[in-house]
């Protein structure tokens, strides 16, 4: 970053684990992306933000690296116990780039869009502060033991979103003089410092994703906007060499034989890839990684898949489901299946219950039958913009 003047500074702190075990919600894959990664890009894509900075909690690295890959970010920031306190660690963090401005965002809130970040940097031109907010339309009541004791004026109350936007000197002030006091946004922070934050409309969609139902709501929403739903399939085979495995779906197996092939003859992930490229009319994955091309000698074959699953991005598209079935006598796929379904789901962001693993024999029928190599087949359910 040379000289930046706005840093999109994305909080990611969180440790709230409550739709499920393991990771932190701003990590669960969200149409074939992390939840996070949906505004970085966001932010990244926006003319007026020159760079993204973001803030993680210690113990996820290694998640954050791979919703990331291949983003243009520097390194993460390590934050604190609280939200507060990881931002102020992510300002802290800014004071060798000092950018004019920031726009502090939760990670959480993947579909932050170009409007909203436009109109919030628009108003910090006149205010000391700026941020994303929404009227309430809905009446407020006070409750009781399941009883409304008292209605509440919603006359001038707004429902704070982010980003947030200040002048990076204010907010660092801001944040330094508010430490160890628990505000739940940087408008608070700033409000208690005397700085004047202007409210600038939001949007519906840039919603926070807290519950079970949000992140439901958050697949809904991408499924809508990703009308044209496609369909693809592939196919592949390798035949058996002298070896003592082979690899299926990501997987090494032990075996009495290995597949021959340029690369490591993967065929589940070569059916699958073929399947994601055929749904997105992009050609085959000869046509992608030439076999006669040294790169691809032995090249283990998440690579194709990994590839296959970015061009999908890259039209800003999903990958809905794929669906392998390995065709052979020997191995047994069995015991290894729902590793090999953990292993695609990892290399295509998505969650297990998107891909499916299956196999079958031809009843020693024919070349696969005979046990002269390994077949398998894919379809792939793809959702693009319209
Ligand atoms: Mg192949």
């Amino acid at each position: 970053m040379s000289a930046p003047t706005t840093i999109a500074l994305v909080v990611a702190g969180g440790r709230g684990t409550r739709l499920g075990p393991g990771l932190p919600k701003q990590y669960l894959p969200l149409g074939g992306r992390a939840v996070l990664r949906h505004g970085i890009e966001t932010f990244l894509a926006h003319p007026a933000v020159d760079g993204v900075q973001v803030v993680i909690h210690a113990d996820d690295r290694a998640c954050y690296d791979a919703a990331v890959a291949g983003l243009d970010l520097p390194a993460p920031l390590t934050g604190g116990a609280t939200r507060q306190a990881s931002v102020l660690a992510g300002l802290e963090g800014l004071a060798a780039a000092n950018p004019a401005r920031v726009l502090i965002h939760d990670a959480a809130r993947p579909f932050v869009d170009h409007g909203t970040i436009g109109r919030t940097l628009a108003a910090l031109d006149g205010n000391t502060g700026a941020i994303a907010a929404l009227p309430l339309a809905d009446s407020l009541k006070r409750g009781r033991d399941g009883r409304i004791s008292a209605g509440l004026d919603r006359t001038g109350l707004w429902r704070a979103q982010t980003p947030q936007a200040f002048r990076y000197g204010d907010i660092l002030a801001a944040h330094r003089a508010a430490a160890g006091a628990d505000h739940t946004d940087d408008a608070a922070v700033a409000a208690a410092a005397g700085l004047a934050v202007a409210l600038v409309d939001g949007n519906e969609d840039n919603f926070k994703i807290t519950s079970a139902d949000d992140f439901t709501r958050a697949e809904r929403l991408l499924a809508q906007r990703l009308g044209d739903v496609r369909v693809g399939t592939g196919f592949d085979v390798h035949r058996f060499v002298d070896g003592d495995h082979v690899m299926l779906c990501g997987v090494r197996v032990p075996h009495d034989a290995a597949l021959a092939g340029h690369s490591d003859a993967d065929v589940g992930l070569h059916a699958i890839t073929d399947a994601l490229l055929g749904a997105i009319g992009a050609g085959d994955i000869g046509g992608h990684f030439p076999p006669g091309d040294p790169r691809w000698r032995g090249a283990p074959s998440d690579l194709f898949l990994r590839h296959a699953g970015q061009a999908v991005a890259a039209r800003g598209g999903m990958v809905a489901h794929v669906d392998v079935t390995l065709i052979c006598e020997r191995p047994k796929i069995g015991p290894h299946r729902d590793a090999m379904v953990r292993r695609i789901g990892e290399i295509l962001t998505l969650a297990p219950d998107r891909v499916s693993v299956k196999a079958t024999t031809t009843e020693r029928l024919g070349y696969l039958g005979r046990g002269e190599g390994i077949g398998a087949q894919a379809v792939a359910t793809v959702r693009l913009p319209p």
